[in-house]
């Protein structure tokens, strides 16, 4: 079994703040995207990897598709967009598909490998962690309508990993405007989507201080235990 891994990073990343998107920043030393162009690269069931950008950042690309063997495509307005365009290039060949963020470099070949292991026996697994803090409901996001189990909130991350005909046929019918990550649609197809625990360090860089916090990361990770 193989597997295929579309790498979304063609968004605008306006909560970050920065006019250049967060995923084209140097951490440590290397720009964000790249970093999970790495993990991947070193799982040796993994045969296509496809970077999907802005419009605008295609030539600037073009030294990457060469170095890392990747293919590139254009992103779209919405994350789904870009999954979808992603998509429309996997190879013929490829049992599994990965989506992963480009926005959470600490990903190891590690959890990208049991999320491909449970997706092949179950047909779809993500990354997800456990939530620590306990949770809270609320209606009007000013008073507590329900606290919930903290044991049964899983906070998703991804690789989300599908077989290839699922998550094809999942993405070509009509995606609804909410929907922000791969496995909703699978779910709403009434398909299993199994839990891997991606831990706590593979989180999304969204604010300055997630940049701060990888990059610190990073550094302090062995060579061998970040690819
Ligand atoms: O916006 P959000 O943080 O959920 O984005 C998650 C990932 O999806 C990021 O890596 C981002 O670059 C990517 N994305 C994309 N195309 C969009 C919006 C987001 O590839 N239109």
């Amino acid at each position: 079994m193989n597997f295929a891994a579309v790498i979304v990073a063609g968004g605008a990343g306006k909560r970050f703040g920065s006019k250049e998107p967060k995923q084209f920043l140097l951490l440590n030393k290397k720009k964000m995207f790249i970093w999970s162009i790495l993990a991947f690269k070193k799982v040796k069931e993994c045969k296509q990897i496809i970077l999907v950008v802005p419009e605008y950042k295609l030539s600037e690309m073009e030294k990457y598709k060469k170095l890392y063997k990747i293919d590139v495509v254009c992103g779209g307005k919405e994350r789904y967009n870009s999954v979808q365009n992603g998509l429309e290039v996997v190879k013929d060949n490829i049992d599994i598909v990965a989506v992963h963020d480009a926005a959470r470099p600490l990903i190891t070949s590690k959890i990208i490998k049991e999320v491909f292991d449970s997706a092949i026996k179950y047909g779809g697994a993500i990354a997800a962690s456990v939530a620590r803090d306990t949770i809270k409901f609320s209606k009007n996001g000013k008073n507590v309508t329900k606290s919930i189990d903290r044991n049964n909130i899983w906070q998703a991350q991804t690789p989300q990993m599908f077989k290839t005909k699922i998550l094809k046929k999942v993405y070509s019918n009509k995606i609804p405007k909410n929907i922000t990550d791969d496995a909703q649609l699978v779910e709403k197809f009434g398909k299993r989507v199994m839990l891997v625990d991606g831990g706590y360090e593979n989180f999304k860089v969204t604010q300055p201080i997630d940049f701060k916090l990888a990059e610190y990361i990073l550094k302090n990770r062995g060579i061998e235990k970040c690819l």
